[in-house]
């Protein structure tokens, strides 16, 4: 089978790491990014590179970097010598009434969670155009459709995906390359787990009635999204079957959304 290449941003945990890993087990060669600790990304990179039998590169760029963004397409393109499905998964939260939301977190939640997969895009696109093929795969959130209160900054940037995924699509429809947004619902990973404590402080209510109350109320299947489940999703979006589907907001929700 052809091998193709996937840059997956934001992919040294949760999501960004499962999609990542499904990816590699069906013969992409894989370049991994994110932040943490170096030790064991490299135990992650090793072990993906051995289960997978794939190409498994890392790179440590800082996505709220303008430059790095570009830097990281190129390097992508360079070392494993092109690059087929751009996953941008990169993304942060944090909690606070709008009153008390510090700028700076607006300023740093924008620019990780919607200018890095703009800068993405603008990297990516020639070299998809040049191939002939190109996947576009944009991890946003039932918050690209819906509103929760206290997350302004995460809502806004994510109903903002969700416009730059439909632009992308028609600017690129001709070319053989897609570009279509996943939105999970609550998956329980790191970005979840940490937010957990604010939003009880936000809310004056306890851990656990965050989770019962707060996270799962809205998800009518009451329990959590799987990485798993999004990964596969990612992974067909990625493949020639998938080649009619863009320009596609597409929950993965637990019926959240169909309220
Ligand atoms: P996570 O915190 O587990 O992973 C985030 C990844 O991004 C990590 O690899 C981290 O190192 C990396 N990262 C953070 N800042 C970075 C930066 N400046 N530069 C480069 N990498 C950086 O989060 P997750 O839950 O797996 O979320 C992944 C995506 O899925 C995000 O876009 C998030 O908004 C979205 N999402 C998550 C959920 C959920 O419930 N977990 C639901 C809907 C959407």
């Amino acid at each position: 089978m052809t091998v193709r290449v996937a840059l997956v941003t934001g992919s040294t945990s949760g999501i960004g790491l499962g999609i990542a890993e499904r990816l590699a087990a069906n013969g992409f060669d894989i370049m991994l990014n994110g932040l943490g600790d170096a030790a064991q990304i490299e135990a992650t990179r090793a072990d993906l590179e051995v289960r997978s039998g794939r190409r498994v590169l890392f790179d440590g760029a800082d996505l709220s970097k303008t430059e790095a963004v570009a830097e990281l397409v190129a390097r992508t393109e360079t070392e494993l010598g092109g690059l087929d499905v751009l996953v941008n998964n990169v993304g942060i939260q944090f909690v606070s009434p709008i009153e008390e939301f510090p700028p700076e977190r607006w300023n740093l939640i924008l620019s990780i969670n919607l200018t890095a997969a703009f800068l993405a895009c603008r990297a990516a696109l020639p070299g998809m155009r040049s191939r002939g093929f190109g996947r576009i795969i944009n991890v946003a959130s039932a918050h690209a459709l819906v509103a929760s209160p206290f997350k302004s900054a995460y809502v806004a940037a994510k109903h903002g995906i969700a416009g730059l995924t439909k632009t992308v699509a028609l600017e690129a429809a001709t070319a053989n390359i897609t570009c279509n947004a996943i939105c999970p619902g609550y998956v329980l990973t790191p970005l979840v787990e940490k937010q957990i404590p604010d939003t009880a402080k936000a809310r004056g209510i306890t851990e656990e009635e965050v989770i019962r109350d707060v996270l799962l109320a809205a998800q009518p299947t009451k329990r959590f999204v799987t990485v798993e489940e999004v990964a596969a999703l990612a992974h067909f979006l990625a493949g020639e079957d998938a080649g009619s589907i863009t320009g596609a907001i597409i929950p993965i929700d637990g019926g959240w959304t169909a309220h």
